[in-house]
């Protein structure tokens, strides 16, 4: 996930890029950079790490004078943030720059084969791979920038939104994508041409907009009709669109709260994070983690996991344990980051800590590696922020790629990190001997389902949005679950109270008797998270000590379900699935449930008071 913008035509282009950079920041921000071709056709390019603003510095020191050029704001996936890996990147004879939001999956391989034709790197980022491949496949026929990108991306697998220019085709800018969003601006009389991942760079200029469509690839020139070709048909229509823009919208995608955005992002984004990971063929399915494939010694011999982690991150590595318990047979612990790291543990060498945190800064949790490390422990990092600190101190890992979390209340990361422990549990398991080959697909095949299920649930949105009214006089939940659902009833609790800071407990459904349910009568809400797996029918004896109680119930059930809708006020149902998968539906509807009541009761959602997003103190 980054941001892309890029413009062509007679205005200056520095003030275009960085106003449209700041505009996309959202998207990521632990780099930026930029090139132009200068008015004697030179390609210049600058970088700067961290955030736009330092870019733009640099850039105030510089004589920019240029009406074509490209920026593009980084949120790595391959190679840490630093200079060197930031985009622009330039081929190996310096011609071609390219721009990049995505992953190429099959950039290893793609790599190795440039490297035998005699091509270098200079960075670690699979889009360097692209930029040198384009230039080989250019040297190879002789096309003009456009036919070149379009060969190149024919060998490509993965994602991409991509911007780039060749110094000696000056009349071109060339753009293409697939999975990743891209927007052409058309200026009066094709004069001008603007290009941005989303269109808030665009919308003060023009009016007129072209979505492009997976693999095609757009050519524009100065004053000719923008030209887009499908990477296999060719020469395709293209709709102009009318877009009339509401500017402060436009970086939350259209949603109202980037809360409400990144929940609505989880079919998207949970497919980049199986990219390259969950592989299917010939309808197989197989996973290939690069950190399993590398320490399988260290992993699969393991006696003991420990998983570290804090808030929604601990609740994910309750799910966790159950994974890698049931798949991997191997004895596994979760710990609170805080406790562990000042506890008196044991912990003998060899043993493994996986450490999960969405920042890769959580202050304890990064401790808590540290001392992990002292006593001799393999270290495993699940962390979205590549490049973090956590990232680096752990011995290996898998970064979730589920793209900046801005919404303080934790949603996408928590699904991202299940989805990273799912593959992880298979992969080990399938290391060990330790998980049935038949039980193995079917997972896989049901994983590969699950974001057009979480998009079924999505649909609910406006019944949850209703539900949520009723909701706003509560003082007092209780969320109940059971087996793979408890660490969701966990964490459906926490959202509530992050947001909307009404007091909510999550529990074992079957541990309410033993104390909880002193508390319900008439004025207690009570979320009860009953799909139709092993516990089913116990879950439902839970219920009906709280109708005793008088109690109001409130469900989420598996599509169809009959049994529930009897004794619930309300059910909200989710689609069927793998009791393992269960808890990537069942989470949706309480995360829409927090948000409709904070909303409802008009609290700032995105910054719930006293909480921060990445907790670097202690
Ligand atoms: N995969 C590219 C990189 O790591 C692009 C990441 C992005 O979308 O920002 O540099």
């Amino acid at each position: 996930m980054c941001g892309i913008v890029a413009y062509m035509g007679y205005r200056q282009v520095v003030p275009i890029l960085m106003e449209g950079l700041h505009k996309l920041e959202y998207r990521g921000y632990d780099s930026a950079g930029c090139a132009f071709l200068s008015e004697d056709r030179q390609l210049k390019v600058f970088k700067a790490r961290g955030k736009v603003a330092n870019l733009e510095r640099l850039l105030a020191e510089q004589n920019v004078c240029s009406t074509l050029g490209m920026a593009h704001t980084r949120w790595a996936t391959h190679g840490g943030p630093s200079e060197l890996n930031a985009h622009p990147h330039l081929s190996q004879s310096g011609h071609i720059a390219l721009v990049h939001n995505g992953i190429i999956e099959n950039y290893a391989t793609l790599r190795s084969q440039l490297e035998k034709r005699g091509y270098t790197f200079r960075s670690e980022t699979d889009t360097e791979v692209l930029v040198q491949l384009i230039e080989y496949v250019m040297s190879v026929r002789k096309d003009d920038l456009a036919t070149s990108v379009r060969m190149a991306l024919k060998l490509c697998i993965g994602a991409y939104a991509i911007a780039a220019i060749d110094d000696r085709h000056p009349q071109q800018l060339v753009a293409a994508r697939k999975a990743s969003p891209l927007a052409i601006g058309i200026g009066e009389n094709n004069e001008e041409f603007f290009l941005a991942s989303d269109a808030s760079p665009i919308a003060g200029y023009t009016k007129k907009i072209v979505y492009l469509e997976d693999e095609e690839v757009a050519v524009l020139e100065r004053g000719k009709k923008v030209r887009i070709e499908n990477l296999h048909t060719g020469v395709v229509d293209y709709e102009v669109k009318e877009v009339d823009l509401d500017l402060s919208m436009l970086d939350k995608g259209g949603f109202p709260h980037f809360m409400l955005k990144e929940i609505f992002d989880q079919p998207a984004v949970l497919r980049d994070c199986m990219r390259g990971r969950l592989l299917e063929k010939d309808g197989r399915h197989r996973v290939v983690l690069s950190a399993v494939e590398q320490y399988r010694e260290q992993l699969a011999n393991a006696k003991r996991f420990t998983i570290v982690s804090c808030g929604t991150s601990w609740h994910a590595g309750l799910i966790g344990k159950q994974l890698i318990e049931h798949f991997c047979r191997i004895h596994t612990e979760v710990a609170y980051a805080s406790e562990f790291r000042y506890s008196d543990t044991v912990i003998e060498p060899g043993e493994v800590v996986v450490a999960i945190s969405q920042s890769g800064e959580t202050a304890d949790t990064l401790a808590a590696v540290e001392m992990a490390k002292a006593k001799g422990a393999f270290i495993f990092g699940i962390v979205n922020s590549v490049g973090s600190s956590i990232a680096r101190q752990t011995d290996t890992g898998t970064y979730i790629h589920i793209g900046p979390e801005i919404g303080v209340a934790s949603t996408k990361a928590f699904t991202g990190q299940i989805t990273v422990l799912t593959l992880l549990a298979l992969a080990l398991g399938k290391t060990r001997g330790t998980v049935d080959e038949e039980e193995y697909e079917e997972v896989l095949a049901e994983l590969d389902r699950i974001p057009d299920k979480i998009k079924k649930v999505l649909q609910q949105n406006d019944k949850i949005k209703a539900l949520a009214q009723i909701f706003t006089y509560a003082r007092n939940f209780l969320y109940l679950g059971r087996g793979w659902n408890y660490p969701v009833a966990l964490e459906g609790a926490l959202k509530l109270k992050e947001i909307s800071y009404i007091h909510a407990e999550g529990y074992p459904a079957a541990e309410m008797k033993h104390g909880p349910i002193a508390l319900v009568d008439q004025e207690m809400p009570v979320v009860f998270i009953a799909t139709h797996h092993q516990l089913y029918q116990k879950i439902i004896s839970n219920m009906q000590e709280v109708i005793s109680r008088k109690g109001r119930i409130f469900a989420v059930v598996t599509e169809g379900d009959e049994q529930v809708k009897n004794l619930a006020v309300e059910v909200i149902e989710v689609p069927a699935t793998l009791a393992c998968l269960a808890p990537l539906l069942t989470v949706v509807p309480l995360q829409l449930l927090s948000y409709h009541v904070a909303v409802a009761k008009r609290l700032n959602v995105d910054q719930p008071r006293n909480l921060a997003k990445s907790v670097t103190v202690e």
